[in-house]
């Protein structure tokens, strides 16, 4: 078992130095939520955000928006955040309520303040494979990765899902230099797709579909990276049937302690980058 529980714990512990170090030259670091809205899920993921951030020895800043309010409102916000030199990282929870539009809301976020890594800029970049925030749950997925010494060189990934927040940014970063994996992109549009998912040394599935993947998607010994958070009856289940696969993988991460914990891990690492290179800046 993969656990994202204890390779966030590493992740935040190193981040919490790094917030102790900006401390000791007077430098603070904060992370701003926008929440528009009261989605009990979008909720919870903010109140983890926030908790995460406070250990780490960071300020956190609570914006909330009622679910009726306007689009220029939220962007106001965003501007207002922009603007405000406490702030290192802000990040807006999706998706918006009916009627607001996400996509132009993060395009207003400043870049250097991007903590989700979801901005135009930062997914420009990471397709120039330059510097620069990653989306967090791709870049929590890779740390995972690397943590456990899974080999990703000339090794087949295919990568189930094209979502911007997951799918796409996960294709490009495991097709990098230096991870060097050849990447099958999939979506609900690939035929045969068990065949496909079958050719895998590494999978990673994030469709938004409890129990999808079955063992007749799984190569033996293959890693298997569920991304999926489906709420059930049977209370929180990934994408894949992880008793149905565990004995054929050769690696799965669980669900719940898997890639959700390394999400909030990555974006309080972006805040904490983000707050470096504003200091760094000030002080040249
Ligand atoms: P999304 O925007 O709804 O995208 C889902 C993707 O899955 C789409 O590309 C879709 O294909 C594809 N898909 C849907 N049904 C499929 C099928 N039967 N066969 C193949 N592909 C299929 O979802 P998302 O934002 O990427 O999230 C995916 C899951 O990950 C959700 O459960 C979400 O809650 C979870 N998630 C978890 C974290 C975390 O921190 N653990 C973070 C983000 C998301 P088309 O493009 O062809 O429609």
């Amino acid at each position: 078992m993969l656990s994202g529980k204890e390779v966030a714990t590493v992740v935040r512990a190193e981040v919490k130095e790094r917030v102790a170090a900006l401390a000791e030259m007077g430098r603070t670091v904060g992370l701003a939520t926008v929440l528009v809205g009261e989605d009990a899920a979008s909720q919870v993921y903010v109140r983890g955000k926030h908790r995460a951030a406070t250990e780490a020895g960071m300020l956190s800043f609570d914006r909330t928006l009622p679910a009726d309010t306007t689009q220029d409102k939220v962007e106001d916000l965003i501007r207002e955040l922009n603007e405000d030199p406490q702030v290192d990282g802000m990040i807006v929870q999706l998706p918006l309520p009916d009627g607001l539009d996400g996509n132009q809301a993060v395009e207003l976020i400043a870049p250097a303040k991007d903590a989700d890594g979801l901005h135009p800029d930062s997914l420009g970049r990471l397709v120039l494979d330059r510097p620069g925030p990653r989306p967090a749950t791709p870049a929590g997925i890779m740390r995972i990765l690397s943590h456990y010494e899974v080999e990703t060189s000339g090794k087949l990934a295919v990568v189930i899902g094209r979502s911007f927040l997951v799918g796409r940014p996960m294709s490009l970063l495991l097709s990098v230099k230096g991870v060097d994996c050849t990447v099958i992109q999939t979506h609900s549009r690939t035929p045969d797709l068990p065949g496909v998912a079958r050719e895998a040394d590494i999978l990673i599935v994030a469709i938004g579909r409890p129990n999808f993947v079955t063992a007749d998607f799984v190569k033996p010994g293959a890693t298997i990276i569920d991304v999926g958070i489906n709420r059930t009856d049977d209370g929180l289940v990934g994408d894949v049937d992880y008793d149905g696969v565990f004995d054929i993988a050769g690696a799965i991460t669980p669900v719940p302690g898997g890639v959700g914990p390394m999400t909030i891990a990555s974006l309080l690492e972006n805040t904490v980058s983000a707050a470096e290179r504003s200091a760094a800046a000030a002080g040249a």
